[in-house]
C-alpha cells in the first residue's frame, strides 16, 4: 500500500516568527495525525535551519527548489548539496510558478532532478497543463511531455521520485479540479510511468495540487490514484493544514 503524503508549500510567505509559530503550531497537533500520513512542510531556504533545529521528524522539513549546479558562480542560487549538508533530503522541482514565473525549461527541471538524485536526495516533481491546454484537450500530451525528464532513471532512482499533479489552472485561483479529473489524470500518469518502470510505478506516490482545502481534501484524496496532495495557500493556515491532514486517513 502506498503511504498518502500531505506536503504544504509556504512559497515565498512569513517571517521567520510566523513560520516557526506556523511549524510549531502543526507540530503540536501529530498525535492526531494518521499513521500512514507523510506530512512535509516547504519553508522559504532562509528559515529551513530554524525549523530543523527544532528536530521534529514527523513534520519533515523540505525545500522548494534547488539549483541546477552543484557550486560555482551563480550568483542568488541555492544547490542540493548546500541542502543535503543542512539536513534536507526532499525538494520540489517544477513548481508551475518556477517554470511559468520563472521560465524553467523542461531541461532545468531535468537538471534539478538528475542533482537530486546524484545526492540520493528525494524529489517532488511537479507537472500540470495550463487551462488553454486542457481547454484544447492537449491536456495528456503535455503531461507525457513533462513526464519525460523522469522516465529514463535507474528504477533505483526512481524510487526517489514523487511526482505532483497540479493543473495550473487551480494553483492559488480557488478552482479545483473534480475528483474524477483528478483520478483521470492521477491514472494517465501512473500508465505513462509503468511504460518505463512496470509494476514499481504502483509504489510511486502522485500528489494532487491545486485549491486543496479542508472541504475538497476527503474526496480528492479518496481516489484511487492520489496519494495525497501539495497544497500551497491552505497549508499557511495551521487549522486548515490540519484538517487536510487529517483528510488523507
Ligand atoms: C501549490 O502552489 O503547489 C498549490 C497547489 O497552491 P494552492 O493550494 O494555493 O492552489
Amino acid at each position: 500500500m502506498r503511504k498518502k503524503i500531505v506536503a504544504g508549500n509556504w512559497k515565498m510567505n512569513g517571517n521567520l516568527a510566523s513560520s516557526s509559530s506556523l511549524y510549531a503550531d502543526i507540530v503540536k497537533a501529530k498525535a492526531s495525525f494518521p499513521e500512514n500520513v507523510e506530512v512535509m512542510v516547504a519553508p522559504s531556504f532562509v528559515f529551513i535551519p530554524e525549523l530543523k533545529a527544532k528536530n521534529d521528524s514527523r513534520v519533515s522539513v523540505i525545500a522548494q527548489n534547488c539549483a541546477t549546479n552543484d557550486e560555482g558562480a551563480f550568483t542568488g542560487e541555492v544547490s542540493a548539496s548546500m541542502l543535503k549538508s543542512i539536513g534536507v533530503d526532499t525538494v520540489i522541482v517544477g513548481h508551475s510558478e518556477r517554470r511559468h514565473i520563472f521560465g524553467e525549461s523542461i531541461r532545468e527541471v531535468s537538471e534539478k532532478v538528475m542533482i537530486l538524485l546524484k545526492h540520493n536526495m528525494n524529489v517532488v516533481f511537479c507537472i500540470g497543463e495550463q487551462l488553454d491546454e486542457r481547454k484544447s484537450d492537449s491536456h495528456f500530451k503535455v503531461i507525457s511531455d513533462q513526464l519525460a525528464s523522469i522516465q529514463n532513471l535507474d528504477p533505483v532512482l526512481f524510487e526517489k521520485v514523487i511526482v505532483a499533479y497540479e493543473p495550473v489552472w487551480a494553483i492559488g485561483t480557488g478552482e479545483t479540479a473534480s475528483p474524477q479529473q483528478a483520478q483521470e489524470m492521477h491514472a494517465f500518469i501512473r500508465e505513462e510511468l509503468k511504460k518505463s518502470y512496470g509494476n514499481l510505478a504502483d509504489q510511486t506516490r502522485i500528489l494532487y495540487g491545486g485549491s486543496v482545502k479542508p472541504s475538497n481534501a476527503k474526496e480528492l484524496f479518496s481516489q484511487t490514484d492520489v496519494d495525497g496532495g501539495l497544497v500551497g495557500g491552505a497549508s499557511l493556515n495551521a487549522a486548515d493544514f490540519i484538517q487536510i491532514i487529517l483528510a488523507a486517513d
